[in-house]
């Protein structure tokens, strides 16, 4: 599975530098001429829809104008490898119809860029059950596309419940992901699901489900949040205690509870450019990376990219393969239970 490290526009880490990134037409909206400052080899830009709804629906926030060819206008100017034509998405409180109203306008502007413009577009799926995901779906493929993305996630139940945002593992969610991918397989579609590469353990899942890519900014959020990713495992602190990026720091934290012998030995090991700077010392290096959250953002990061390396090898050397790394990694998770379902579902979906 490809891994897109989330970008926020202006707002990077000084210095960074992104292989894939995912960064979203939202954060340029403000601009006459809108540029990309930092370094990257690919860049997929999401058309902004998401955040711009979110706000939207916030009665304290200002209202952002939808204007389509401004958006579009945008993600020309940047020119990504990938971009979303604009959707509606959708939202619980929606009645069946405006949800069906919804969708036809996100085919409209899916037209509309298909006629506009020669970027590479990767349509949005949206739909509110079963049948029409299975619907919507082939609409796409009849489009001619053959990568698709999902915002809004969907529950595989007659009565649609989704959501906005979060993103929590989740057992009707991965079900709906073999589910959609299952039949887009057959139609050799390639999916994209937005953020479910925040952690190493969220990411193997997503891959075992044999999601063509996903993205996440987790890397970063986790870092202002005190927090570092490990290879195999979920996040440990790493905080200097500093309120500003609400590190949750409890007194008297210390650094020998904090890490398993293995996981000490993580660091030790670990090839990415911060802790490369420091002598091969485990708590010297997170020392170090308690000190400044973009050093653990960095870190981070560079965690997730190995991530990625490492589901591509197993996945080439075999399903069965793969499925025992996760399994190990799974030992001392509380996602365990999910990860068994994941197992039991792939097998009769694929
Ligand atoms: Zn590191």
């Amino acid at each position: 599975m490809e891994y897109w490290a989330g970008e926020l526009g202006t707002n990077y880490i000084k210095g960074i530098k992104h292989d894939k990134v995912m960064d979203s037409v939202y954060n340029y909206l403000k601009y006459e001429e809108p540029k990309i400052k930092y370094k990257y080899n690919n860049l997929f830009l999401d058309n902004g829809a998401f955040s711009i709804f979110k706000n939207n629906y916030n009665r304290k926030k200002k209202k952002i104008s939808i204007d389509i060819d401004k958006i579009l206008d945008i993600q020309e100017k940047l020119y990504p490898e990938y971009t979303v034509p604009f959707d509606y998405p959708l939202e619980p409180s929606m009645t069946t119809k405006l949800m069906e109203k919804s969708w036809k306008r996100t085919l409209k502007n899916i037209d509309y860029w298909n006629e506009c413009s020669s970027l590479d577009l990767v349509p949005a799926l949206h739909a509110w059950n079963k049948k029409t995901l299975t619907l919507n779906l082939q609409q796409l493929f009849k489009k001619d596309f053959n990568y698709i993305a999902l915002g809004s996630a969907f529950i595989l139940k007659e009565k649609f419940k989704g959501f906005f945002g979060d993103r929590q593992p989740n057992k009707n969610i991965y079900e709906a992901f073999l589910f959609i991918n299952s039949i887009a397989k057959e139609f050799g579609m390639k999916i994209h699901v937005f953020g479910l590469g925040s952690s190493p353990l969220s990411f193997h899942i997503a891959a075992y489900c044999e999601i063509f890519s996903t993205d996440s900014s987790g890397y970063r959020r986790k870092a202002a949040y005190g927090k570092i990713i490990l290879p195999q495992t979920g996040e440990r602190y790493a905080g200097n205690g500093t309120a500003r990026f609400g590190v949750n720091w409890k007194k008297g934290l210390k650094f020998s509870d904090l890490f398993t012998q293995e996981e000490k030995q993580k660091i030790k090991e670990c090839n990415c450019p911060e802790c490369r700077k420091i002598i091969k010392n485990s708590y010297i290096r997170w020392k170090h990376l308690c000190s400044d959250w973009k050093f653990r953002a960095i870190h981070n990061k560079y965690v997730m990219e190995q991530e990625e390396k490492i589901s591509k090898s197993l996945i080439q050397d075999g399903w069965d393969v793969y499925e025992k790394f996760i399994d190990k990694m799974m030992e001392k998770s509380n996602f365990r239970s999910l990860w068994n379902f994941i197992k039991e579902k792939k097998n009769i979906y694929f």
